[in-house]
């Protein structure tokens, strides 16, 4: 011990004196800043898509005795089911997955993204999405040392530049191609024979990544066995149980099988399977949140609309991405966090975000002390 501590102290004192450790760190690894996440203590929290019914408070006393029940015959000594088998088939009846599919379960669809990406690195392997996008497919791909090609949307609406895409395909015969469907963070549904067209011409496979189903009107989830190389990729995060951090992945059983060989052997911890199982055997009060914040959607369109000096962009999803065209949006993200009410300033991301804040869909009265905030923020 005293040993340890006297190499410690050293090199302390070496660091100190300003001589530089080698790192083993790659450098692209040493130029990232960790992932950020906003300070948010007794805020009205709108930045992080985040469904606002707290779980399991939002449920009626009843059911939450039933759900510590269920946690009590955990056995946290044991190491947990490695395939969730009964959790895997309560998603596919409870989603209806299309019986000639197998799924895989990630720790967040985040970890399945890694997995996604891990399978195919290679040195010439490419990633292919686009931009505006999400931000974990660069990450993950940096982090697997593969290189990433994000083609740009039409700057006007966010849809795909097909063009683009086509030639980005020919070119870089990407061994995956991501698309957020509704994107993310513009929440847009891309065109369906657009994506369809993309499926067909990719000469690897292309995710569907489904995060924001809950609120959307379409889904390629029924549609697996039309193509071979099609994947789907959802969550549990945004339909109300983010902190439980599981994602599924949908896929011909051959595709799966290569998947689960990489994947760690616990990913899904026992009281996530537990809770997981339970909540999705209620999942009519997931379905009922979901409804109701489309309704808020709609009514928080339409006031955003309203406001002068707003372009506000469609949205599938549970948040609304707008922009502020006379007043610089930091300007009014900073007016609105004084307020306590925290969004996403995605103004500086690049160059067709200029000017844009994206809103995530509250309860009626956050979302309300939102709006008030904006008008001040605009007036
Ligand atoms: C939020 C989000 C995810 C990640 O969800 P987790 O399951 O919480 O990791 C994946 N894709 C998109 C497009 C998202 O917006």
């Amino acid at each position: 011990m005293p040993v340890r501590l006297k190499t410690v102290s050293r090199r302390m004192r070496s660091r100190a004196a300003g001589v530089s450790m080698k790192t083993p760190v790659r450098p692209e690894i040493q130029a990232l800043s960790a992932y950020h996440v906003a300070e948010a203590d007794g805020m009205v929290k709108l930045d992080a898509m985040e469904n606002p019914y707290a779980w399991p408070a939002c449920l009626p006393e009843a059911l939450q005795q039933q759900w510590l029940e269920v946690l009590r015959q955990a056995r946290l000594n044991r190491y947990p089911d490695p395939h969730a088998k009964r959790l895997a088939a309560t998603i596919r009846d409870v989603f209806a997955v299309p019986a000639a599919s197998d799924i895989v379960l990630g720790n967040g669809s985040d970890e399945l993204i890694h997995l996604l990406i891990t399978a195919v690195a290679a040195p010439d392997a490419v990633v292919l999405s686009v931009a505006p996008g999400f931000v974990m497919y660069p990450m993950i791909a940096l982090f697997n040392r593969v290189k990433y090609v994000a083609v740009p949307l039409l700057a006007e609406d966010f849809s795909l530049d097909m063009a683009a895409m086509r030639e980005a395909i020919e070119q870089y015969q990407p061994k995956v191609v991501f698309l957020a469907y509704p994107n993310n963070p513009t929440g847009n549904l891309f065109a369906r024979q657009q994506v369809e067209e993309i499926i067909d011409r990719a000469p690897g496979w292309v995710v569907i990544d489904e995060a924001y189903a809950a609120f959307a009107a379409d889904s390629f989830l029924s549609r697996l066995r039309e193509f071979p190389n099609l994947l789907v990729m959802r969550t549990l995060s945004k339909m109300g149980l983010a902190g439980l951090r599981l994602g599924y992945l949908c896929a011909a059983p051959e595709l799966v099988s290569e998947l689960d060989k990489i994947r760690l052997p616990y990913n899904i911890n026992s009281l996530t399977q537990l809770s997981a199982e339970f909540a999705l055997a209620h999942r009519e009060i997931l379905d009922q949140q979901a409804s109701a914040l489309c309704r808020q959607r709609q009514q928080m369109m339409e006031r955003l609309q309203d406001m002068p000096g707003l372009q506000v962009f469609p949205s599938q999803a549970n948040f609304i991405l707008f922009r502020t065209q006379h007043k610089d949006a930091s300007g009014v993200f900073a007016a609105l966090k004084q307020s306590g009410v925290l969004i996403k300033d995605l103004s500086a991301t690049t160059e067709s975000l200029k000017g844009c804040l994206r809103v995530t869909i509250g309860l009626a009265d956050e979302n309300e002390k939102f709006l008030a905030a904006l008008e001040m923020a605009l007036g």
